[in-house]
């Protein structure tokens, strides 16, 4: 995507434009410079003097440096600077938390040259150049790292900002807020201090601002005069040398290294580390620095900032959206600490409509700001994120990136775009997250109720779908609600970094300030939850846990139950009942395209005839588990427990038999139902697999019901269960081991599969059973077993007058020596399903039901990166299956692989288990269109 064309230096107007010809005379120095520099890596890379990356570069310069390179490229106006690489960053924690040596010149060669682009100079005390001091990963991790602004303003340099500007307070302003970002981020945070609630230095800075503003009546920052600002300036230094025990650094070299050091620990800081976990971004990666030119939206009504969309993030619409605050920096319109106006009209909405436009406040610059956007958008044919700051009339772009969206976005932009011919389909495809589809099916509220219900408040559609649960209004008591088993709903004034546990914990957010481009909105936005924001309606008091709702008297407080429509904006109080997403046929238009591309099969694991037809009208091809003992679980099926608890406890064979003769009734009937629900596509049946202990009843009513049936007292039922206790079930008399003791077992399932089958044949209809025989690690089972059903096979074919009934016998890999010897078991089986829970299990040796007690610190201690039972451990379990694979195949050429443990339906498994050359993933109903598109993504790949 580089674009090879002479690099063109930016002449900026205003009171940089003066010095533009020097700029030039020194911008063709470069070479000679280069060639002076130490030897060793190069970490530096700048923009915007003779740029030196593109938008290919994001590994090593991150995501917005990467962008920022690009779009000077394309003759965009950028102010100047330099990335510091990713790699800088691994080599910093590599040589113990210290910047490498050679970075030292190298900073200062790029630093010459933005001066020379700007016409300014760094620490210069007549025309001193400020620089912003950004983390940007290869990924974006919004709002999780840290940045440091004004860079640069002290003592020396203030007044020569102030002579150039003519503006005091303006520097006053911007000074007041170096003093404290640079505080909380550089001399607190990154040097890991940890101070209790409410007891950190920007708290304690916001306080003393608080008190300022209450003591002269001031309601906005905006009213504090310029002498005011600096008085706060020196109140906030000597609060930093009282809590921090250190001064302000006043020399601008200081200030520079100070926050280029920053954004490299800010990578390893709590709320990075907790985001990376959640969104799976290896600690490896690393952050870049950007260190650019600063430009301020903050000089005046000629002046703003703002954040925007090149298309809707949430619907998809083919509009510009964006937000704006005139006399603002950047910072202000992220916070939500004040709400912003629309971009545009096609951005106004019922809480923003009074607001002025950018389209209608500076109509020139809106009109260059858009034809960024286009620009932008054919260039990287892709929706866009796009940050810009208008300094007294000038427009600057800050960053532009892919922009995150919900997943209907992600699908009706993907079809509009495929459609505007912009992109073609295979890019299509590859533009909706496999994960993001589990959005576009998320549960609505049943809209014939909505329309009868008036909601209680109104805020900003920031993430999709519905959701109802019970208030909560801080991240900790989220995670504790959802520890508990509970659904909750995080209300919050406002989200930051710190909450994202507790979002991550709730099933929906709720924030009453900020806009469309929040934090609460944009972590939402990707992950897909249900979200408002800017709902104003509701006075949040986070110390009491209660929000007051405007005009009326209603207080809400914890545990109130209330129910969101994230789509809407619409806040209701109580309960309301959900639906499924309704069939969207551009949705199934974008996975049958999807399918075009995908070569793996995927199928589903069910257990009843009902999650049968639910997974066929997923598009799922076949079921590639369906668990026997499931049926005697959940409705309707009270007398089938009863006769399995009473096979189960049966002592003798002549009992035993009597129980399955009538417990075939039942078998049969599930499993006739389920094949006639897939109408001839095959279906895996696995023996049974019980953990017999389970099925012991417990009370002593059902106890008394089975010890007459047995004819025995309840003192022998309880006495049988005792026999049945085994010290590690997992790894006790379950699955073929079941079938291996009591023949009997495996042929009345075996008859029922049989009869069921011979039966739909003989109406005419197609059924594929496929027998699975579990828990196996020796090819002997499996031909002891096969000789059982060989036998039950002719005895039904012969009863029902037929000459075969169409089957295959195979079994389940689930246990490591079973991979170890696969290329025996593949004689004995026509196809192998791997069990992946157990085989985790077995691999690791972790407890499948017990490994909540360990995993999270496993996890927090960077000993696993991820939960091997939702998603494969590629390594380890990885290198069991691939073997199993090859080793199978060698013996039965074209052998019939899949897999039916959960990490069927994980998006990263199922293109690992492409790339192992399976046959198919089975994975539960609603999981299938993620592991179709997962499927079409690992083809595409390649
Ligand atoms: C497995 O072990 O992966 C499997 C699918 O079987 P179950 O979960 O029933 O043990
Ligand atoms: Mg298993």
């Amino acid at each position: 995507m580089a674009i090879k064309k002479p690099v063109r230096k930016i002449a900026p107007k205003t009171s940089v434009k003066k010095h533009s010809s020097k700029a030039s005379a020194t911008a063709k120095k470069p070479a000679k410079k280069a060639a002076k520099q130490p030897k060793g890596k190069k970490y530096v890379y700048i923009f915007g003097a003779k740029t030196e990356g593109n938008a290919s570069m994001k590994n090593l310069l991150g995501g917005k440096g990467a962008n920022l390179a690009e779009m000077c490229l394309l003759d965009v106006p950028v102010p100047a600077g330099f990335t510091v690489s990713t790699e800088c960053c691994t080599d910093y924690y590599e040589g113990g938390c210290k910047l490498p040596a050679v970075l030292t010149s190298q900073v200062l060669s790029a630093l010459s040259k933005t001066e020379a682009v700007m016409g300014m100079k760094y620490g210069d005390p007549e025309n001193p150049l400020l620089v912003s001091c950004r983390s940007g990963a290869r990924k974006s991790m919004p709002g999780m790292m840290d940045t440091v602004l004004n860079v640069g303003l002290s003592t020396a340099t203030i007044p020569g900002m102030i002579r150039k500007t003519n503006n005091p307070r303006f520097v006053w302003d911007s000074y007041r807020r170096l003093v404290m970002m640079y505080a909380d981020v550089v001399m607190e945070k990154a040097e890991g201090l940890e101070p209790a609630a409410g007891k950190g230095i920007r708290k304690l800075m916001d306080e003393v601002l608080d008190q300022f503003k209450h003591a002269r009546g001031y309601k906005a920052d905006t009213e504090l005069t310029s002498e005011e600002l600096q008085q706060l300036a020196s109140e906030f230094k000597k609060l930093i040398r009282q809590h921090l025990g250190k001064d302000f650094p006043d020399d601008p070299m200081a200030q520079l290294w100070g926050g280029i050091a920053a954004v490299f620990k800010s990578w390893n800081g709590k709320k990075a580390v907790s985001y990376r976990r959640i969104e799976g971004i290896p600690d490896e990666w690393g952050t870049a620095v950007n260190v650019q030119a600063m430009v301020f939206g903050n000089m005046g009504d000629t002046s703003a900032t703002g954040v925007a969309f090149t298309r809707d993030p949430a619907t998809g619409d083919n509009k510009f959206y964006g937000e704006w605050l005139v006399n603002a920096q950047g910072e202000d319109v992220v916070a939500g600490i004040r709400t912003p106006s629309p971009i545009n009209n096609d951005t106004k909405n019922e809480q923003n409509k009074h607001l002025h436009s950018m389209q209608e406040a500076m109509p020139e610059t809106y009109k260059q700001l858009n034809g960024i956007r286009v620009k932008l958008e054919k260039h990287f044919t892709d929706m866009l994120d796009i940050e810009f700051t208008i300094q007294e009339g000038k427009l600057w772009m800050l960053q532009c990136r892919v922009g995150k969206r919900t997943g209907t976005a992600a699908l009706n932009m993907a079809m509009d775009m495929l459609a505007e011919k912009l992109i073609d389909q295979k890019k299509a495809v590859m533009r909706v997250e496999p994960k993001q589809l589990d959005e576009l099916l998320h549960p609505i509220i049943d809209p014939k109720t909505e329309k009868d219900v008036k909601p209680l408040v109104k805020g900003l559609p920031a993430g999709p779908g519905a959701a109802s649960g019970e208030l909560v209004f801080t991240a900790e008591d989220a995670v504790a609600a959802a520890r508990a088993g509970k659904t909750c709903i995080l209300l919050r004034e406002e989200t930051n970094p710190e909450d994202v546990e507790g979002m991550r914990a709730a099933v929906g957010i709720l924030t009453a300030r900020g806009g469309m481009t929040s934090h609460a909105a944009l972590v939402a936005r990707g992950w897909g939850k249900c979200c408002i924001v800017g709902a104003g309606g509701l006075h949040v008091d986070a110390a009491n846990k209660t929000a007051k709702v405007a005009g009326s008297d209603i207080v809400l407080k914890a545990g109130d139950v209330v129910t969101l429509n994230g789509t809407k904006g619409h806040v209701y109080t109580g309960s309301l009942p959900m639906m499924d997403a309704t069939e969207n046929p551009r949705f199934q238009k974008f996975m049958a395209m999807a399918d075009k591309f995908r070569t793996m099969g995927v199928r589903t694991n069910a257990d009843t005839p009902a999650d049968a037809k639910v997974a066929r009208a997923f598009g799922a091809e076949g079921i590639g588990l369906f668990r026997t003992e499931h049926m005697f679980y959940g409705e309707g099926s009270d007398q089938a427990l009863f006769l399995l608890r009473k096979m189960i406890l049966s002592t003798t064979l002549d009992e035993r038999c009597k129980a399955l003769n009538e417990l075939i009734v039942f078998v049969k009937r599930d499993i006739k139902a389920t094949l006639e629900a897939m109408d001839g596509l095959p279906v895996t049946i696995r023996l049974l697999d019980p953990p017999l202990h389970e099925f012991v009843p417990q009370s002593a009513e059902k106890q008394a019901e089975l010890a007459k049936a047995l004819g025995i007292d309840a003192a022998g039922i309880k006495k049988r269960g005792e026999d049945l206790h085994e010290n590690n079930p997992m790894m006790g008399h379950r699955g073929v081991r079941l079938g291996i003791t009591y023949p009997e077992v495996t042929e009345m399932q075996v008859r029922a599969i049989f009869e069921a089958a011979a039966e739909i044949i003989q109406t005419g209809k197609k059924c594929k059973p496929e027998i699975m025989i579990p828990v196996t690690c020796d090819m002997n089972e499996l031909k002891n077993q096969k000789v059982l059903i060989a036998r039950m096979h002719d005895a039904v074919a012969k009863e029902k007058g037929l000459k075969q009934i169409p089957h295959m016998v195979g079994t389940m890999i689930e246990i490591p020596r079973a991979c170890l010897l696969a290329d025996k078991m593949a004689l004995e089986s026509e196809f192998f399903s791997f069990g992946t829970n157990d085989l985790t299990q077995m691999g690791f040796g972790f407890s499948r039901d017990d490994i909540g007690g360990f995993l999270q610190d496993y996890l927090d201690k960077k000993i696993l990166a991820a939960d091997p039972f939702q998603t494969i451990d590629q390594e380890g379990v990885g290198q069991l299956i691939r073997m199993a694979v090859q080793k199978g195949r060698s013996t039965r050429e074209g052998l019939k692989v899949g897999i039916c443990g959960e990490q069927g339906g994980d998006p990263a498994s199922v293109k690992f288990c492409y790339k192992t050359g399976l046959t198919y993933v089975s994975c539960s109903p609603y999981r299938v269109p993620i592991a179709r598109l997962a499927a079409a993504h690992a083809a595409i790949e390649g």
